[in-house]
């Protein structure tokens, strides 16, 4: 996906501080956090949103919340708590194209979110 940010993070092309790398998933500090634990966690492969998951995702999403808890422990959030959470299209705020987990923690977070 040429025109795709988290593409271009994904692949180096766009510079980001990345938490975690590996085949499938990449992690990265998100640039406007909204919490003092504020990563996403994106697959490599271009989905861009819930709609279009099929099975051949279900493996590397699976993944994804792997590596979120891999990171609310490391960051030390595992135990206060933390959330993970994907937006999909207008009325849920999505703006980046590209499927993504925001992983946040650091604060309590209010419930039910905005
Ligand atoms: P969404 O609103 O699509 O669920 O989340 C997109 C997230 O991507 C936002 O939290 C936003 O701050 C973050 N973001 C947008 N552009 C960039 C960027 O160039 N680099 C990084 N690291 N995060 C970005
Ligand atoms: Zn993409």
């Amino acid at each position: 996906m040429p025109d795709c940010l988290f593409c271009k993070i994904a692949d180096g092309t766009i510079p980001a501080t990345l938490v975690h790398q590996d085949d499938e998933v990449v992690a990265f500090e998100d640039l406007n956090p909204q919490a003092p634990l504020h990563v996403l966690v994106i697959p490599r492969r271009h989905v861009p949103t819930m709609n279009e998951l099929g099975a051949e995702h279900d493996q590397v999403m699976g993944r994804l919340y792997r590596v979120a808890a891999a990171i609310a422990g490391r960051r030390g959030v595992a135990a206060s708590g933390w959330r993970a959470v994907m937006n999909a299209n207008r009325d849920a705020g999505q703006t980046v194209f590209h499927v993504h987990l925001h992983v946040l923690g650091g604060r309590q977070l209010g419930w039910p979110p905005g």
